[in-house]
């Protein structure tokens, strides 16, 4: 089903997903807040990143930097020399736009002229800032526009601190900030994001085969979170499209619905960072062998993902409408894992007789799943709610419960329901919810 990004939009900010940040001001079109149900699902998708490569794993560890790093750190790692988009201005309207991402380079598709842009003139992504009081160059800093650098610069510290053996990652996640010339599309590209990103060190002769593993095993994990498997492709960087650190790149793509579009990076970056950080620091940073007697730089394969981005398409793939009794009915079916609350607990009436047992079986559910009690208008209108949310479960509490000691348990996705008596009702809930 194809979907508009106006939809998406309306249902974030209708349910508490992503707010404009700054909206009370007139909005900041950099940046978004979350509300309490995106800060849920986006919390979910990075634990579910975390899980997969770090907890699940023997030969990951994590680890979070400082946003602030020395300034030298980028002057290294070729960020302050070469991060940056060419920027074109038309002279008519005056708005700036990225040339590589124009559909047409020679018109501008804000007034519609042709032949009116200036030379590009190449811009660097970075946020500067000062250290400390005093506004000098030699107190400029720059706020981090990707993670791996916190984690190539603690590369020695976290392997003598670990004790580990080649081949080894570090996984981190957290914000990343882009002076982004245009940005756009909701979340996609904001300048204040989050990121996932894992460095995979490894010996040198066997990066093209730990290139490949990680490719196959970020694709199954979209997969394994619900993503439709036609919405997803992989896509090889072409000869003039690699990065200046890359001996290979592909991009993890999603079908958004505005087309094929980014949603993670996966690079073979060589030892090119290491090796660049070694000369500036003046730290030897190559690995010791102790088997061989060898040193030697190891070489590095990058699975570099967007958490707020991966967020959202998610959100996109989960959306659907449907027919039901000549009504559309709104589903977020997103993975169980993913969704922001696992169960609601509805009481059928008002009553306080309903509301005060319902309320204490959702006491106890709380300490197993994070979810919603909710009391307000009718109960048709509370399922609706709850299948626009995503909620897999709800557990709605009756006249009959008070004798039977049983709830009703409404499946999201079939609208099925069980009469399940309290007493199995966890386990039941724990054999749908933990697949
Ligand atoms: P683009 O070409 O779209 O500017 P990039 O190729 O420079 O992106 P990377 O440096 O590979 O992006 O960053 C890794 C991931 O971080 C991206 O795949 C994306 O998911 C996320 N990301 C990068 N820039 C942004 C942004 N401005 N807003 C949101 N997410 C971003």
């Amino acid at each position: 089903m194809s979907i508009s990004l106006d939809t998406i939009v309306n249902l974030s900010k209708r349910r508490g997903f992503v707010f404009p940040s700054s909206e009370i001001y007139g909005g900041l079109r950099s940046a978004y807040d979350y509300g309490p149900l995106g800060t849920e699902l986006l919390r979910n998708v990075k634990n579910e990143w975390w899980r997969s490569l770090v907890q699940l794993r023997p030969d990951v560890v994590g680890m979070d930097s400082a946003i602030i790093q020395s300034r030298r750190v980028w002057v290294a790692s070729g960020h302050e020399q070469v991060f940056t988009d060419p920027l074109v201005e038309c002279r008519n309207c005056h708005q700036r736009f990225r040339q590589d991402k124009l559909e047409d380079p020679d018109q501008c598709p804000s007034c519609g002229l042709r032949g009116q842009f200036t030379e590009p003139r190449q811009f660097n992504l970075m946020f500067r800032t000062f250290m400390g009081p005093v506004e000098a160059e030699e107190n400029l800093v720059y706020l981090r526009p990707e993670t791996a650098q916190g984690i190539f610069i603690n590369y020695e510290n976290v392997r003598r601190t670990c004790r580990l053996k080649l081949p080894f990652g570090i996984a981190q996640i957290g914000k990343s900030f882009r002076n982004e010339i245009t940005p756009g599309q909701f979340v996609f590209r904001t300048r204040e994001f989050e990121q996932m990103e894992m460095e995979f060190f490894c010996r040198p002769e066997e990066s093209s085969r730990w290139f490949e593993y990680w490719v196959d095993h970020r694709r199954q994990w979209y997969l394994d979170l619900g993503m439709t498997e036609e919405h997803l492709r992989i896509r090889p960087h072409s000869e003039d499209e690699l990065s200046h650190y890359s001996a290979a790149t592909v991009d993890v793509e999603y079908l958004f619905p505005w087309g094929w579009d980014e949603l993670e990076g996966i690079a073979n970056r060589t030892d090119f960072d290491l090796r660049q950080h070694a000369e500036h620091s003046g730290v030897d940073l190559r690995y010791f062998d102790e088997q061989t007697g060898e040193r030697f730089f190891p070489h590095v394969i990058e699975p570099a993902a967007g958490a707020t981005r991966t967020t959202f398409a998610f959100l996109i793939d989960a959306y659907t409408e449907e027919e039901v009794n000549g009504e559309t009915r709104v589903v977020l079916r997103l993975h169980h894992r993913l969704a922001p609350y696992k169960l609601a607990v509805l009481p059928l009436s008002k009553k306080p007789e309903l509301v005060e047992p319902a309320a204490k079986l959702a006491d106890a559910l709380r300490h197993h799943w994070m979810l919603e009690f909710d009391v307000t208008q009718s109960i048709g209108r509370r399922y609706r709610r709850q299948d626009e949310i995503g909620t897999p479960y709800c557990v709605t509490f009756d006249f009959d419960s008070l004798e039977d000691h049983a709830v009703t348990v409404r499946d999201r996705d079939t609208m099925l329901q069980d009469r399940v008596s309290m007493d199995r009702l966890v386990d039941y809930l724990r054999d749908k919810l933990e697949v």
